[in-house]
């Protein structure tokens, strides 16, 4: 059934049509522990916070899901995340749940492992910024390091047990985080755990405070890649061939596929910049998306508004990472009032518009719901 679903979600897509959403990227908090330098999460008001009860509500006027993904800020800072997480399940019905955290609550994740309805549908995905003095120097000291392998030894015990996934991501944020990768993939070797890799973007969108609420148009570019600035000079190239070469050792055949795309096509995206600086090369969004250029594959097409809904703390809709405008909240509005208004519509045709982002929590969607996956255009 989710199969057939898929495919009628692919052909709507690739056609402009308007399917319900199946991948829900939920931020149920913007509060965080961390004190990340390239991201405002933590400096952000952080306004009202669906409960658990109101979470199931939202869910459940958007339900069935294929994928929820449940993220932050950091979300085991809320104290009801467990309850949270379990009646986000239990509401949509999603295949796969999947969590990202900084690894700074080993206790409180082993609890939610303990309390989820359906423990096998859990994928976590953990970040590291680099090997303990770069990371604890970025995260600051109440997400160490030391923090992160307590909470990664934790999740492998109960992969065992519990038939939960668990990964970790490594943010390359500066060229010492780079030179950092091979030991941070060395460090979780003896747990079995692939170790992948982003490249940081020159600035957030999402959790900018000078750009939350609005279009980021200066950070989508319609060929090669926004940078962050402490990148400059490294060959981060070299860098995305290492991986390429390393992904095919992935342990998690679903994860090696979405990596292999990802990382092609940001390799592509990286050998049109002429230097490594944010916005040298590209213009704005304002560009009209036509037939991509081979630096500029693939290039799917996006599915925000469409078969992908992110979803912010207190209920509202944001278009996407890039713009977020708000077009409804699903808390106060009905499913119908807040997915067919004129604000969704407009919205939906500068997504049509837009040159297209490279940002991985976007690009998995696109390439899953148009098909993109498996039969590139
Ligand atoms: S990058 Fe993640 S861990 Fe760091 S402040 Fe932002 S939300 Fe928190
Ligand atoms: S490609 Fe989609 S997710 Fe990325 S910036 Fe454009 S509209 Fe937003």
């Amino acid at each position: 059934m989710r199969w057939l679903r898929l495919a009628l979600d692919v052909v709507q897509n690739r056609l402009g049509g308007v399917p319900r959403p199946r991948w829900c990227t939920y931020l149920v908090t913007f509060r965080c522990n961390a004190r990340c330098g390239m991201c405002d999460s933590w400096r952000m008001k952080p306004g009202s916070e669906l409960t658990p009860e109101q979470a199931a509500g939202v869910f459940g006027k958007v339900a069935p899901l294929d994928v929820v993904r449940l993220t932050g800020g950091e979300p085991f800072l809320r104290d009801d995340f467990a309850e949270l997480a379990g009646a986000v399940e239990r509401a949509a019905s999603p295949a796969v749940v999947h969590i990202t955290s900084n690894g700074s609550f080993p206790e409180r994740v082993s609890v939610l492992v303990k309390q989820f309805p359906a423990p096998a549908k859990l994928r976590f995905m953990i970040s590291v910024d680099g090997m303990p003095q770069e990371h604890d120097a970025n995260r600051g000291a109440d997400v160490t390091f030391a923090l992160v392998e307590e909470t990664v030894r934790r999740l492998v015990e109960m992969r065992r047990t519990h038939g939960l996934a668990v990964s970790v991501n490594h943010t390359i944020i500066s060229a010492r985080s780079l030179e950092d990768h091979v030991e941070v993939c060395r460090r979780f070797e003896p747990l079995g755990v692939d170790v992948h890799a982003v490249l940081a973007y020159a600035d957030s969108a999402m959790y900018g405070l000078k750009r939350f609420g609005k279009k980021a148009t200066d950070l989508i570019v319609p060929a090669g890649y926004p940078l962050h600035p402490d990148l400059a000079g490294s060959d981060v190239a070299g860098l995305v061939r290492r991986l390429l070469h390393a992904n095919e050792r992935m342990r998690d055949p679903v994860l090696r596929l979405g990596k292999r795309y990802y990382l092609r096509g940001l390799l592509n995206r990286l050998r049109s910049r002429s230097d490594n600086l944010p916005g040298a090369s590209g213009s704005s969004a304002s560009a009209e998306r036509g037939d991509s250029p081979p630096h500029h594959r693939p290039s799917p097409r996006c599915v925000a508004l469409r078969s992908h809904l992110r979803l912010l703390p207190d209920g509202s809709v944001p278009v996407c990472q890039f713009n977020t405008e708000r077009v409804g909240n699903l808390h106060r509005q009905s499913f119908e009032e807040v997915w067919h208004n004129p604000a969704a519509k407009a919205s939906r045709d500068w997504v049509d518009a837009c040159p297209g982002c490279w940002a991985e929590c976007e690009v998995m969607p696109n390439a899953l719901f148009t098909g993109d996956l498996l039969f590139p255009a």
